[in-house]
Formats: C-alpha cells, sequence, structure tokens
C-alpha cells in the first residue's frame, strides 16, 4: 500500500502532468512555440526547448524590473523552503528513498538563512585624473543547472537563490530519480514568484529528464552557462559541451586524526559527519587515518559514542554488497559502481545486508581496513566508514591525499598540533578543510560561513554564490565624473 508521502508526490505529479496533457491538446493548433507554452506552467515543461525560452522569457522581465525584482523573488523562495521544509523533505524522501528525514528537512530550512542574496555582489569604482572606471556585475541570462539525487530540492534551492541574486532565470535538468519533489518546489517557487514580482519563469524544468534533455539544454542557445552538481559522468559530459560549465564534482573527504586530537570529541563529529543524511552529502567523511598509538583510543569512543564496529570478515562481506563490478572483478574494465541499492541507506539497513541486527536508531557502522581497500578508496555515501591505523602523522596525510584522488573537494582534520594542521591543510589541497568538526561546518551548519550545496571543485570556484554566476563588466568614464 502506498504511505501518505507516496500519494502526496503522485497527487501533485499527476496535477502537473494533467495540465501539461491539456496544454498539449489545446496548443495542437497552435501556429508559434511561444504561443504554445502554457503561461501557467509555472516553469513545469514537458520539453526541454520550452523550458529554455520560457526561463529566458522571464530573465528578460527580471532585467526590466531591476534589483528589487531580484530580492522579491528570493526573499519567496526563503520564506518557501522553510514554510514547506517539513512537506518537501518528506516528499523528495519518499521520492528517491535516501538519506535521512530529519536531515532532508534541516537542509531545506538552512537555505532560508544560510544562502547569500545580492549583497555579494561586489562592485567596484576607480576614480582617478582619467575619470571614472565602474565595474559591475552582469548576469548571464539563463543558466543550464544539473542537479543530483542525494539532495534535489535543497541544491536546486540554493542555486536558484545564487543565480536569481546574480540577475539570471534558470533551468534545471534534475535527477531522474529526484525530478518529482523538484518540480514540486519549482512550480510552487514560480507560484510564488508571480504573486510578487509579475514574473512566472525564473526557474523552470522539464517533468520528465532524461539525458536527451541534458543535450538539449545543453545545446540550447539561450543556455549561456551550466552549473553541474554531480558525479564523474556528468562533469566530463558538462564539460565536452563546449559551454563555460561551473562543476561541483565528486568527493572522498579523508579524515586525519592525529595522537595530539581530542579523541571523544573527534569520535561524535566523525559519526556526526558520517551519519549526516546517511553520507550522501560530497562534503561528508568517507574514510578516517588515524595515528596507531592513539587508535584503539578512537575505536573505543567510536563505540561509547554510539557506533557500531564490524569486524574484517563483516567489513569483507559489506564490501561485496556495497559494491558490484559491471565487466566481472579483475576482468575488462575493474573499476567498481556503488550499488545503489544500499546508497544512502539507513545503518540498520547495511547491516541486515549481512546478516547483522543492530538497533534501528545506530547512526553509523566501521570497521577497520587497509588504506587500499575499496571502501577507502570509492566514494560510498553510506553510513559505513573505514578506520586505517597508520604509523605517524605525515603517512596519515600522504594517504589521505590518495584517499581523495585529486577532487580537490574536502578533508578534515582532528588535532591540536597547528603545525600537523597547517602542514595537512597546505598539502591536502583540496576547496573545503575543516578543523576538530564534523564536516557539514564547512557550509556554515555549525561553523562560519554560507551555505551552497553547489561546491565547484574541478572547476575551482569553491563554495558557490551570487559572484559565481556573474560575468564581470567594465564601464569607463573618460576625464567626467571623478568627484576631484
Ligand atoms: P549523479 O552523477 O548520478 O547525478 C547527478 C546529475 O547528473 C543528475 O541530474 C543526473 O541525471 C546527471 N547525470 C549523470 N550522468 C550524466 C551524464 N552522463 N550525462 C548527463 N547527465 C548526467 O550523482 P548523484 O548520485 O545524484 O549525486 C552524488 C554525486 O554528486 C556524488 O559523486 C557527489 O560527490 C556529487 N555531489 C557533489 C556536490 C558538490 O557540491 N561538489 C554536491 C552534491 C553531490
Amino acid at each position: 500500500m502506498a504511505t501518505i508521502d507516496e500519494r502526496l508526490v503522485s497527487k501533485v505529479v499527476s496535477e502537473v502532468l494533467a495540465r501539461l496533457q491539456a496544454q498539449n491538446q489545446a496548443g495542437a493548433n497552435a501556429p508559434a512555440a511561444s504561443e504554445a507554452r502554457n503561461p501557467t506552467a509555472f516553469g513545469v515543461y514537458e520539453r526541454m526547448e520550452d523550458a529554455a525560452e520560457a526561463a529566458h522569457a522571464s530573465f528578460l522581465k527580471l532585467r526590466e524590473l531591476g534589483v528589487n525584482a531580484r530580492k522579491n523573488a528570493i526573499q519567496v523562495i526563503r520564506k518557501l523552503c522553510v514554510q514547506n521544509a517539513k512537506e518537501w523533505g518528506e516528499l523528495e524522501f519518499a521520492e528517491t528513498k535516501i538519506g535521512r528525514l530529519d536531515h532532508k528537512i534541516e537542509k531545506l530550512k538552512i537555505c532560508g538563512d544560510l544562502v547569500p542574496g545580492v549583497e555579494m555582489l561586489n562592485r567596484t569604482a576607480y576614480s582617478g585624473d582619467f575619470g571614472l572606471t565602474l565595474i559591475d556585475f552582469a548576469p548571464w541570462g539563463v543558466i543550464g543547472a544539473i542537479t543530483p539525487s542525494t539532495h534535489s530540492v535543497p541544491t536546486l534551492t540554493g542555486n536558484a537563490i545564487n543565480m536569481i541574486a546574480a540577475g539570471n532565470a534558470v533551468v534545471y535538468n534534475t535527477h531522474p530519480a529526484a525530478a518529482k519533489c523538484a518540480a514540486v518546489a519549482i512550480r510552487a517557487y514560480n507560484q510564488a514568484i508571480f504573486q510578487a514580482t509579475g514574473i512566472s519563469d525564473l526557474l523552470t524544468t522539464v517533468v520528465k529528464p532524461t539525458l536527451d534533455t541534458f543535450d538539449a539544454m545543453c545545446k540550447h542557445p539561450k543556455v549561456k552557462l551550466l552549473c553541474v552538481t554531480g558525479g564523474p559522468a556528468v562533469v566530463a559530459a558538462a564539460m565536452k559541451t563546449g559551454k563555460r560549465a561551473i562543476c561541483a564534482g565528486p568527493g572522498n573527504p579523508p579524515v586525519v586524526v592525529d595522537e595530539t586530537a581530542d579523541l571523544a570529541k573527534s569520535a561524535k563529529c566523525i559519526i556526526q559527519g558520517a551519519a549526516y543524511d546517511n553520507n550522501l552529502l560530497c562534503i561528508g567523511e568517507k574514510e578516517v587515518f588515524v595515528v596507531e598509538s592513539v587508535a584503539d583510543q578512537l575505536i573505543a569512543e567510536l563505540k561509547q559514542a554510539g557506533a557500531v564496529q564490524l569486524d574484517s570478515a563483516q567489513v569483507e562481506a559489506l564490501a561485496d554488497k556495497a559494491f558490484v563490478f559491471p565487466q566481472g572483478k579483475g576482468a575488462g574494465c575493474p573499476h567498481p559502481v556503488v550499488n545503489r541499492d544500499l546508497v544512502g541507506r539507513d545503518a540498520s539497513v547495511l547491516a541486515k545486508a549481512i546478516g547483522l541486527d543492530v538497533p534501528p536508531a545506530t547512526a553509523l557502522l566501521f570497521g577497520e581496513t587497509k588504506a587500499d581497500h575499496i571502501f577507502v578508496d570509492e566514494e560510498q555515501m553510506m553510513p559505513f566508514i573505514p578506520i586505517v591505523r597508520v604509523p605517524n602523522v605525515d603517512v596519515a596525510i600522504e594517504e589521505a591525499i590518495k584517499a581523495e584522488h585529486g577532487y580537490k573537494h574536502t578533508a578534515i582534520m582532528h588535532s591540536q598540533n597547528i603545525s600537523n594542521l597547517t602542514k595537512m591543510a597546505q598539502a591536502v589541497d583540496t576547496t573545503l578543510f575543516i578543523k576538530n568538526g564534523p564536516s557539514m561546518t564547512g557550509l556554515g551548519l555549525g561553523g562560519e560561513g554560507f551555505l551552497s550545496f553547489s561546491i565547484a571543485t574541478p572547476t575551482g570556484e569553491g563554495v558557490t554564490t551570487p559572484m559565481t554566476f556573474t560575468r564581470s563588466r567594465r564601464c569607463v568614464m573618460v576625464e567626467s565624473l571623478n568627484l576631484y
């Protein structure tokens, strides 16, 4: 029997689909594509071409209405994502069946306060003997955004605030497994933005995103910039399009614990970060390198804080379930693929997969492995973390760098030794480096700073902001308008 959440997803999506069908029938004889588009679709279209055109028309209106309209639209998004956090968190959880409901709700609520707006646009002026030069930050127009299954509505919400603050409209190709909740949020945002500004399609998408709609979006002449949030395949695909792509790619964040760390606190932080939304976050702790002299104590603290230890046979049994080798182990392409049935599932579900019963409230499983173990190497996105003993902090840093694979994403260290912290910060060269806290502090959740769920790693923009989605323009007045 369908749960209430599933029925709600189906009901809202059926409404959208019914309206689209009616629109198609009504538009059968329509002469022009622009007229065939339903002006009350509020962002959800069947064809990518229509979604991109509608976003472009709304971009032009936003440009006409100015910065105040951007502020009003953002205000509406902030209000709605907090107001609807529970309902939309439940929708996303019901649709994707991954992660933890409480964290899905929290990820939406924090978008309201922590994602920056127009105040981030830093204009500059130079005044001197030759006159006045103004450097301003202009929108691109329509941005094509690709969002992940791991946090569909939070990512699209953060992107929407950042991109509208910079004066853009957005067309999304969302993850097919999280497209319904995305469509519901996009429609609600547009309806409320329309009430506040008269613009109906600042955020658009398609009912059924596919690789073909991705292609159509990337090729659309009115889509001027891409922003990709996802794994290696989509980053590679976006970079091949010939358009500028801001890529928020994969991570495999290592944790180093040295002999000076506060071990009780380190254990709590590792659990908090690695168990957050069942380790779906790209910034989430994925493997631990601990200095041998304190390894036993760290393990004791992890158990004390509620994590459940697997023995080596159980770790191997879980690895066998957690990864699949499409072409067979050791043959052809030996690269493993993570088993989607276990990604983002509860620790108790992982345990059950290997015939083990743990309390349902268990946040995290852990087990000791060697540094070259598959659980260390692969971005598993599951609430299991491998613990690797190393002789000293230098080896820990070296192994952490290997495990991070040069993604330049996130690394975490627990230490009270300033020299060790500095050494790792410099050597690991990641976009986020978190010291003595859980990973999410790097996005402003319990740490200073602002939030975005798109952390541009291979392309180097970092935690994205409104400035990320602007074009720098210079306007020069010669021999006038200077004030001296
Ligand atoms: P995914 O790569 O499977 O999907 C992400 C998006 O890319 C989806 O919209 C999907 O439909 C699309 N996609 C996938 N392959 C594609 C292809 N070949 N061509 C066109 N589109 C394609 O990832 P996911 O499981 O949804 O999310 C998890 C991944 O995303 C992890 O690797 C995680 O580290 C990464 N991620 C990174 C950030 C960041 O800010 N850097 C944030 C969230 C997730």
